[in-house]
């Protein structure tokens, strides 16, 4: 069922909301980002519908929402563990369908990816309730439609915005939440939209012709010369999941300390480095080569999809102005000419 609503109600919705949810959605910082005079547009809480920014991409996802940057597994003293609680407060996020869809890409590898769920990943999961924001058009860098993350059924979402001039239209898949709404709005037809076409044209090469010959082309070799391994294009993006895990021993008592777990990157010096000081992917092209490999081909040999939804952050973001889209137009042009 659809419905139609002023922003004003909204909003006041928005602030009922958070009595029991924690709010969630893209904001602007002014004159936070890179340089003093530009603006930083991240995930953050959102107080009002006014902090809500609905106009220009987030630098990040909102997976440090549900994944921290960093996390602290356990506590530790000589002979005991404590796992630390988390809020009993819900979440909620308003993201845009390549963003949920990044978050089924988590799903897949924190929650169906062996035996065990990843307890700290689920107890967080199980919280969030997702407001999907329409869109459309997308941005400049954005390939959503190519990789089949421009769409989201209604099962994975709670509500589905519209946001209009002066009003909201919306459709909403909870009951508790509807019933608020109808207090509120008027009853409406509401069919989401969905993005139809990319401004990037990205080609994906067949997953049937990405052979191991691929393996020591000339091409991963031009990015170990442009590459400064910064990791920005693995901490932007969304389905972006390894972490590294450290002790942290504290300086009163060293046998008492905590666990943590903090995102790492295929990118970032020491991702692979093991004991003896072996370093299997030294070169900054064969990390390049393992990024591109694990997002278009290795993770949808075993999940079914492609691990890569095309919000094009790496794009965005790489201060070398290295392109991931351009890297897999490459490779297919590589595999069409048979070099
Ligand atoms: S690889 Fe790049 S375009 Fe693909 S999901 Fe990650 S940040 Fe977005
Ligand atoms: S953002 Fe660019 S320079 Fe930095 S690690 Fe990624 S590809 Fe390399």
């Amino acid at each position: 069922m659809g419905y139609r609503l002023s922003k004003h109600d909204f909003s006041e919705l928005l602030h009922k909301l958070q009595e029991d949810n924690k709010v969630y959605g893209p904001t602007c910082k002014e004159k936070k980002g890179t340089f003093s005079a530009n603006d930083l547009v991240v995930y953050d809480q959102v107080a009002d519908l006014n902090d809500l920014e609905l106009t220009t991409k987030t630098k990040f996802s909102p997976k440090e929402i549900i994944f921290p940057i960093r996390q602290t597994m356990f506590y530790f003293t000589e002979d005991q563990q404590q796992i630390p609680q988390v809020d009993e407060e819900s979440i909620i996020i308003f993201l845009r369908p390549c963003d949920r869809n990044a978050v089924k890409r988590l799903d897949e590898i924190f929650l169906e990816n062996g035996p065990e769920e990843d307890i700290y990943y689920q107890r967080l999961r199980d919280k969030v309730k997702f407001f999907v924001l329409e869109c459309t058009t997308g941005f400049d860098s954005c390939f959503c439609v190519t990789m089949d993350s421009n769409r989201v059924e209604p099962e994975e979402y709670t509500a589905f915005l519209r946001f209009e001039e002066d009003e909201l239209e919306c459709e909403v898949t909870d009951p508790d939440l509807e019933h608020l709404i109808q207090e509120l709005g008027s009853e409406i037809e509401f069919n989401p939209q969905f993005k139809e076409e990319d401004e990037t044209e990205v080609n994906l090469p067949p997953k049937e012709e990405i052979t191991n010959d691929l393996f020591e082309h000339q091409l991963w070799t031009d990015y170990t010369r442009r590459c400064i391994a910064c990791g920005r294009c693995n901490t932007a993006c969304p389905t972006c999941s390894c972490f590294t895990v450290k002790d942290i021993v504290y300086e009163e008592n060293s046998n008492c300390g905590e666990r943590q777990r903090m995102w790492a990157g295929c990118h970032i010096d020491g991702f692979t480095e093991m004991a003896g000081g072996h370093n299997f992917r030294d070169e900054y092209g064969d990390r390049m080569r393992y990024k591109t490999m694990h997002k278009i081909y290795d993770f949808n040999e075993r999940f079914g999809f492609d691990m890569c939804v095309g919000c094009g952050r790496c794009d965005d973001i790489c201060p070398e102005y290295i392109s991931f889209s351009n890297c897999i137009n490459k490779l297919n042009q590589i595999i069409e000419e048979g070099e």
